[in-house]
């Protein structure tokens, strides 16, 4: 019961998993070659969605909308994903044992 410590994803069974493909990920506003961030995803648009996340924990009230271009690492082929999101709380419930 643990956390992957190369892609940092909750590991239901540790022996079955397997990392999701990495990511290169920037804010279109923040054109930095080297601001590039790595991450773990399944697809480009879940890497542009877990970015967008990360960094709003990180700024607290971010903009509503943002562009985040991602590409496979080294690519220069780039896909852009405009972000949009709500702030939400959400309740889960497990039974104890
Ligand atoms: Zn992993």
């Amino acid at each position: 019961m643990s956390d992957c410590t190369k892609c940092g994803e909750y590991m239901f069974f540790p022996e079955r998993h397997t990392c999701s493909p990495k990511w290169e990920v920037i804010d279109a506003d923040e054109c930095g070659e080297n601001d590039w961030k790595t991450i773990h995803a399944l697809d480009g648009e879940d890497a542009a969605a877990k970015y967008a996340e990360q960094r709003d924990d990180r700024n607290g009230e971010g903009p509503r909308e943002r562009t985040v271009i991602v590409r496979e690492p080294g690519a220069s082929d780039e896909k852009r994903f405009s972000i949009t999101f709500e702030y939400s709380v959400d309740y889960s419930a497990q039974e104890q044992s």
